[in-house]
C-alpha cells in the first residue's frame, strides 16, 4: 500500500467540489448567520470550512463549553504509553482570528427550531439562519447494571477523552504482574468501531512494556464478532501470546452486574472478583441536546438527509458527526471530518449560491495493534436508497509485511497531523 501524505486542503476539501471563487457570491446586508453547537471534530470542520478562506462570508458562532479538547483518537496510544497527554490536547485561540467567527464557552441547552434560536445555559438566546449540531456522544450510565456516573470513578470508560483516559491510564498503571483486567465492550452502533480493540491492544503492549506479561486482559463482548476482527487477533496472538481473551456473547450470556466495591464483575457463566482495573464502554447515545431538541429517533440517533447531512426534522438544521445516523459509515474523527465538507457546501450553496454540492463521503480508521504495527479499515460512501450507503472499501491484509504495517502507523501520524492542525491551528 503506497504511503499517503494528509495536507490541509485534503481535510478542507475532502468531500467533492472545491467550494469557493466557483460563481460570485450573493451581496447580502447582512451576512447569514451559523451556529454550531460542539467544538469536537464535526462542529470544527464545519467552521473551518466556512470560515478559513478569510472573508469573513459568515457571522459563525461555535459553542463549545470546554476550553480544551482532548482527542479521542489517538487516546489509546496515550494509555498504551507512546504518547504523553499534552500530545492529544487542544485548546481554541487560534479561531479569535478568524473573521467573522466567535466562540462561546458555553453549554447549548435547547434548541427552539419555530424561533431558529439557540438557548445557551446562562439563558442567552443566539438566532441562526443556519445550525450545524455534531454534540458527539453521551455515555448511557444505566446499561450496565451496577454501574453509574459515580462507579465511572472507580471502573472508568473513558470513552469521552479527558480526565476519564487519564484515570485509566492511571489504574493501568497499577495493574501487576499476573493482575486481572476486565473490559467490557459496547454493543452497536458506537462512537469508534475499532476503538476497543485497538485498546485492549494498548493495554497489553503497556503492561508488556512494563514487564507484566502474565497479567491477562479479559474482554467481554455483546456483538458476535467485531471490526477488523482477524487483524487485532492476529496481532494479539503475534504481540501478546495468551495475555488477552476476547468472549462473545455465547460464552459470557452477558453481564449480569459490576461492583465497584468489590471489584466485581459478573456475567451469565463466570463472575471475575477482584478485579485489578475494569474498563466499562457502555452503550451510547447522540450528546444530550440532540435528544433533547427532538432530533433523535428511538435508538437515540440522530436521522439525516443523506445527501446533505440535514436532520429529517428541521430543514435549517444539519446534524453530523457521531450523533447522525450516517447509514453504512462508521462513528468516526475521519468521517465526522467528511461530512462536514459536504455541510459547508450545502451551506455556502443555499446561502451564498456558491459551487456545488458533490454528496460523496470517506472514511479510513487506523488502528494500532503494536507499536509499529498499523492495520486499517476505510471506504467511500454515497447517498443511495435514503442512506449513505457504502461503495467502495479498503481493509489491510493478515499477510501484510512488517514494513506495510509501519507505513500504515506513518500515514496515521500524518493525518492525526494534518487534521488536528487543521482544526485547532
Ligand atoms: P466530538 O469530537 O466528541 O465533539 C463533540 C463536542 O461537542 C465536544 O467537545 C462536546 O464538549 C461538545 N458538546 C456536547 N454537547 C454540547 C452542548 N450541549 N453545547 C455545546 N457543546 C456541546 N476516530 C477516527 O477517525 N480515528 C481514530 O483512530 C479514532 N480513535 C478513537 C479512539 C477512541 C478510544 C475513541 C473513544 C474514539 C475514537 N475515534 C476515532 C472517534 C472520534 O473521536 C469521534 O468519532 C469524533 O470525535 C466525532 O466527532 P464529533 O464532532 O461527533 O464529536
Amino acid at each position: 500500500m503506497k504511503s499517503t501524505r494528509y495536507n490541509r486542503r485534503q481535510f478542507l476539501h475532502v468531500g467533492g467540489a472545491v467550494v469557493a471563487g466557483c460563481t460570485a457570491p450573493i451581496i447580502r446586508k447582512r451576512a447569514p448567520k451559523i451556529v454550531i453547537i460542539g467544538g469536537g471534530v464535526g462542529g470544527l470542520s464545519v467552521l473551518r470550512q466556512l470560515a478559513d478562506d478569510g472573508r469573513g462570508a459568515f457571522d459563525i458562532t461555535l459553542i463549545e463549553p470546554k476550553r480544551i479538547y482532548t482527542t479521542c483518537f489517538y487516546s489509546n496510544l496515550y494509555v498504551g504509553g507512546l504518547r504523553d497527554l499534552a500530545s492529544i490536547q487542544f485548546g481554541y485561540d487560534a479561531l479569535g482570528a478568524l473573521p467573522g467567527v466567535r466562540m462561546v464557552h458555553d453549554t447549548a441547552t435547547a434548541i427552539d427550531a419555530d424561533a431558529r434560536q439557540v438557548l445557551l445555559r446562562d439563558g442567552t438566546r443566539l438566532p441562526y439562519d443556519r445550525l450545524v449540531v455534531s454534540p458527539g456522544i453521551d455515555v448511557d450510565y444505566d446499561s450496565v447494571p451496577g454501574w453509574s456516573q459515580a462507579a465511572a470513578q472507580r471502573m472508568p470508560h473513558a470513552w469521552q477523552s479527558g480526565a476519564q483516559t487519564e484515570r485509566l491510564t492511571e489504574q493501568l498503571a497499577l495493574v501487576p504482574d499476573g493482575g486481572l483486567v476486565v473490559v467490557i465492550a459496547p454493543p452497536n452502533p458506537y462512537r469508534c468501531p475499532p476503538g476497543p480493540y485497538e485498546r485492549v491492544s494498548m493495554m497489553a503492549h503497556a503492561l508488556t512494556a512494563r514487564g507484566r506479561s502474565r497479567a491477562r486482559i479479559v474482554v467481554i463482548d455483546p456483538k458476535e464478532s467485531f471490526s477488523k476482527q482477524p487483524l487485532f487477533q492476529q496481532g494479539w496472538e503475534r504481540h501478546y501470546p495468551g495475555m488477552i481473551e476476547w468472549l462473545p456473547p455465547m460464552i459470557h450470556d452477558g453481564v449480569r452486574r459490576v461492583d465497584v466495591e468489590t471489584m466485581t464483575v459478573e456475567t451469565g457463566f463466570e463472575t471475575y472478583r477482584n478485579c485489578d482495573l475494569v474498563n466499562v464502554i457502555p452503550r451510547q447515545v447522540a450528546g444530550a441536546i440532540a435528544r433533547h431538541a427532538g432530533l433523535t429517533d428511538a435508538g437515540g440517533y440522530c436521522p439525516i438527509d443523506a445527501a446533505t447531512m440535514k436532520s429529517q426534522h428541521h430543514a435549517e438544521i444539519f446534524v453530523l458527526g457521531d450523533a447522525a445516523i450516517a447509514g453504512d459509515m462508521p462513528k468516526s474523527a475521519y468521517a465526522a471530518n467528511s461530512q462536514a465538507n459536504i455541510v459547508a457546501q450545502v451551506i455556502r450553496q443555499e446561502l451564498r449560491d456558491e459551487g456545488a454540492v458533490t454528496p460523496s463521503y470517506r472514511n479510513r480508521c487506523w488502528s494500532l495493534v503494536d507499536e509499529s504495527d498499523s492495520v486499517f479499515v476505510g471506504g467511500t460512501y454515497e447517498p443511495a436508497a435514503g442512506k449513505i450507503a457504502q461503495v467502495e472499501s479498503e481493509i489491510s491484509t493478515l499477510d501484510d509485511s512488517a514494513a506495510v504495517r509501519l507505513t500504515n502507523y506513518g500515514d496515521s501520524a500524518a493525518w492525526y497531523l494534518g487534521l488536528t492542525s487543521t482544526l485547532f491551528g
